[in-house]
């Protein structure tokens, strides 16, 4: 391996256009570790995208089964808020009791 080829490198950031450097022990660590692709964002438009994601992400406390959950929207302000699996199960409970109200005609 010709380690002393390797020099920081100018990228131009997929994000904001701006070069970035590659530096050379970066370059050595993505070698060692077998990673084909080169960095495609600048350091700072990665900061910026796992802040993003963890914006996006809001932590709740399930109100049905009392377990911690994420959900990728906030939470509603003006009911408990449910992770989705009680969700889909009231959901389904919903639809359930609604089948069985639901006036049969047949009766009339
Ligand atoms: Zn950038
Ligand atoms: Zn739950």
């Amino acid at each position: 391996m010709e380690e002393s080829e390797i020099k920081d490198r100018k990228i131009p950031c997929k994000t904001c256009q701006k070069d970035f450097v590659w530096t050379a022990s970066e370059q050595r660590y993505y070698q060692k570790k077998g990673f084909k692709k080169q960095p495609q964002k600048c350091s700072d438009c990665r900061e910026k995208a796992n802040k993003l994601r963890n914006e996006n992400m809001f932590y709740i406390h399930c109100g049905i089964c009392d377990k911690n959950a994420v959900m990728i929207a906030p939470p509603p302000k003006d009911r408990v808020a449910i992770c989705s699996d009680c969700y889909e199960k009231f959901v389904k409970e919903f639809q359930e009791n609604k089948a069985k109200q639901e006036p049969s005609t047949n009766s009339v």
